[in-house]
């Protein structure tokens, strides 16, 4: 990058403040620089030359070649638009245009040739044009002269009124390499340029705008991407060696009393290998002497909560406090059930602070906390409230913590001068690349072993025509003694819809499943939490046999008797959340089943997601195949992070030079963590304006 490239875009010849005004609102193109990397997002032949008769599709571009005639203004004053016919020796076909239309009436000559570039539209079953491209006919020495391979850029009305459409655009850029092309740098080393037999940015920059054929195009994206995603990977390390650096953490030196009373005489089960291997993870980290972030990933079920009570253990027995939060009431209520359960042989304070916690109880444990009585504070976000001031707090325990925002956390850094050990939980695991890249600052232990005896859950999909083989066997499975969850999305605009459809549910349950011999409860979000509670609490103690739901269960809850989720509308769920809902079942030792119910119109998408739900239960698996499909999306705030903003990398369909360049970024370090080394110093520079400008790292985890 440099410096003639900063200038201004309206030092462009041919670009006037109008022209530099309307660049930036609509596509953010302030500078020389970002005009360059306005790539194209496809390319067309431009030698090629349809005839009127070959247009049979609205989804590519076509090149016609003809004469425009009937040009007429139609309609009133509100609405006035121009139609035109254009013709060629094949056929005609219709103009239309909405904007611009004293200049368009003057502009045509009916006996000179044009050439039309544009997408068709259908309109009243034929075919047509909006608002197409035309040029001067080109002479045709010119066209077998030039370059062959056009890029489309993709355009907006606003930009095509101001005669930037793709061809405008093109001409744009033709205009910006001949003018400062030569003054493009290189932003990579040599050695890195010729190991990996790059192209030299000059000549990517110059083909991926005007490339002559589609190899070229190749090795030119490949360069560019090379680029992004190299000095993520730096920036990413970099930034991680500076936090490592500068957090000093409290030293948990011992394991003492807490600890070994648990684990000799109350723990429940025999740890699996994965969870020990994790505990010592964190454990060495509490000693460290460096503040810990780790993410801890593990399946559904894989007993992420023991990890961090053993920790937090640790934690009360070197003399500090520790706090788990969760994302839902109902969660925070069933971990300091469980949590206080395997506790109450020993003599550790230990208390629930949510919303809905009374006044009188609430002022009892600010006064436990602010005293250091209360040793273990479990809750939702309502312990990270202002109000609530721990006397030591040294442990933090983030539980599915994709429900928590990013300043949330923040918060809870605050609570002391010396932040706490931060251990952040997630059930949705993503994939290593998309790890890498949005937890740079957080370690990752990962549990991969889900406890013995688990049987995998056998899931299928249904039609709305199977419903009365579905209510056979849940009658079955509820004869044996098991227990089933119904859910219901939230699926309309309105959430009054949403409680009808639930409720409509729910009533049908209760007519298929008739009391007394079959209690049927219902729950969700509009509830007064202390009816939640009394309706989730009866479900699980054994005592109603369905509960039709919202996705208020979706996380955490863990009732091992139940043994079968029906998922309603199945395909209006997003593949993360079907594989949280089908982690609440499978829990005990008992075959588990997911039902995924749905309609018959389903989009391909939709199908998609059933069908790896359907052959897969690897929270992996799944994380992969949704990224596919979905993209990143707003992943931990990386959109505002501005981290994932690739011009042209993508995080789903670029992961392998991903590792590559996070590797090679390593080496670089490794070997020359100042980058003082002469053949480092493109390196510094490009890195250092990088900083400057882009990512904003307080943003993420
Ligand atoms: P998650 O990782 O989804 O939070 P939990 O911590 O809720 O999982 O654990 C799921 C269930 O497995 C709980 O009932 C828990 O008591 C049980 N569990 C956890 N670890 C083990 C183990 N090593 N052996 C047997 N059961 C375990
Ligand atoms: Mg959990």
């Amino acid at each position: 990058m440099n410096y003639i490239l900063e200038t201004p875009i309206t030092y462009l010849k041919g670009v006037g403040p109008r022209k530099a005004t309307v660049l930036e609102k609509e596509i953010g193109v302030k500078t020389f620089e970002d005009l360059l990397y306005y790539f194209p997002f496809r390319y067309v032949d431009k030698s090629r030359i349809f005839k009127v008769k070959d247009i049979n599709s609205d989804s590519t571009y076509f090149q016609l070649r003809g004469k425009i005639s009937m040009l007429n203004s139609v309609g009133d004053k509100r609405s006035r638009y121009i139609t035109a016919k254009f013709t060629d020796d094949t056929g005609s076909i219709g103009l239309v245009w909405f904007r611009g239309l004293k200049w368009i009436k003057e502009r045509f000559l009916p006996s000179k040739e044009y050439l039309l570039f544009g997408k068709p539209s259908i309109f009243k079953n034929s075919f047509n044009f909006v608002h197409p491209e035309i040029e001067d006919l080109i002479p045709d020495e010119e066209i077998v002269a030039g370059q062959h391979l056009e890029g489309i850029y993709s355009s907006t009305e606003k930009l095509k009124n101001s005669g930037m459409g793709s061809r405008g655009l093109t001409k744009l850029l033709k205009q910006l390499l001949t003018q400062s092309g030569e003054s493009i740098s290189e932003s990579l080393p040599k050695y890195i340029v010729e190991h990996y037999k790059l192209l030299d940015k000059k000549s990517a920059l110059y083909n991926i705008h005007f490339p002559e054929n589609q190899a070229i195009i190749k090795k030119a994206e490949e360069r560019l991407k090379f680029d992004e995603l190299f000095y993520l990977q730096l920036q990413i390390l970099l930034n991680k060696r500076l936090t490592k650096q500068k957090s000093t953490g409290f030293v948990f030196d011992s394991v003492g009393e807490n600890f070994n009373e648990f684990f000799s005489k109350h723990i429940p089960f025999k740890l699996t290998n994965a969870q020990k291997r994790v505990i010592k993870e964190i454990r060495s980290d509490l000693k460290s002497g460096k503040q810990m972030n780790r993410l801890l990933q593990g399946d559904v079920g894989s007993g992420k909560t023991m990890v961090a009570l053993m920790n937090a253990l640790i934690a009360i027995d070197n003399g500090f406090q520790t706090c788990i939060m969760a994302p839902t009431e109902i969660l925070a209520h069933q971990h300091y059930n469980s949590i206080s359960n395997m506790l109450k042989d020993m003599d550790l304070k230990i208390d629930l602070l949510t919303g809905s916690t009374k006044k009188a109880k609430r002022t009892k444990i600010h006064e436990g906390i602010e005293s250091g009585d209360l040793k273990i504070l479990i809750g939702t976000h309502a312990i990270i409230e202002d109000t609530v001031k721990f006397k030591n707090l040294g442990f933090a325990v983030i539980d599915e913590q994709h429900r928590f925002g990013v300043a949330q956390r923040a918060k809870l850094w605050k609570k002391n001068k010396i932040p706490p050990h931060i251990l952040v939980m997630t059930a949705t695991p993503i994939p290593r690349t998309l790890a890498m890249t949005v937890y740079g600052n957080l370690d990752v232990s990962i549990i991969d072993e889900l406890p013995p005896g688990r049987k995998s859950i056998k899931t299928s999909h249904h039609f709305e025509k199977s419903r009365l083989r579905v209510l056979g066997f849940m009658r079955e499975q509820i004869k044996k003694g098991r227990q089933i969850y119904v859910v219901y999305p939230l699926i309309s605009e309105s959430e009054k819809m949403d409680l009808k459809n639930l409720m409509d549910g729910f009533a049908n349950m209760v007519h298929d499943f008739p009391a007394p011999e079959y209690l049927v409860s219902v729950l969700h979000g509009k509830m007064k939490a202390d009816e939640k509670d009394y309706e989730m609490q009866r479900f699980v103690e054994g005592k109603t046999n369905i509960l039709v739901s919202t996705t208020v269960i979706e996380v955490g809850v863990d009732v091992p008797n139940a043994s079968v989720m029906i998922i309603e509308n199945a395909e209006r769920f997003g593949l993360s959340q079907l594989h949280q809902l089908r982690g609440r079942v499978g829990r005990g030792a008992e075959q588990s089943y997911c039902l995924l119910m749905s309609g018959y119109k389903i989009s391909n998408e939709g199908r998609k997601r059933l069908e790896v739900m359907v052959s897969t239960t690897d929270g992996f698996v799944i994380a992969e195949e949704d990224l596919k499909l979905r993209g990143p999306g707003d992943l931990q705030g990386t959109k505002q992070s501005g981290l994932l903003d690739f011009k042209i990398a993508s995080i789903t369909k670029d992961s392998d030079l991903m590792l590559k360049t996070r590797k090679i970024a390593e080496h670089i370090l490794e070997k020359d963590p100042q980058l003082s080394d002469p053949k480092n110093t493109i390196i510094r520079q490009e890195l250092s304006i990088k900083l400057k400008n882009k990512a904003n790292w307080g943003k993420i985890s």
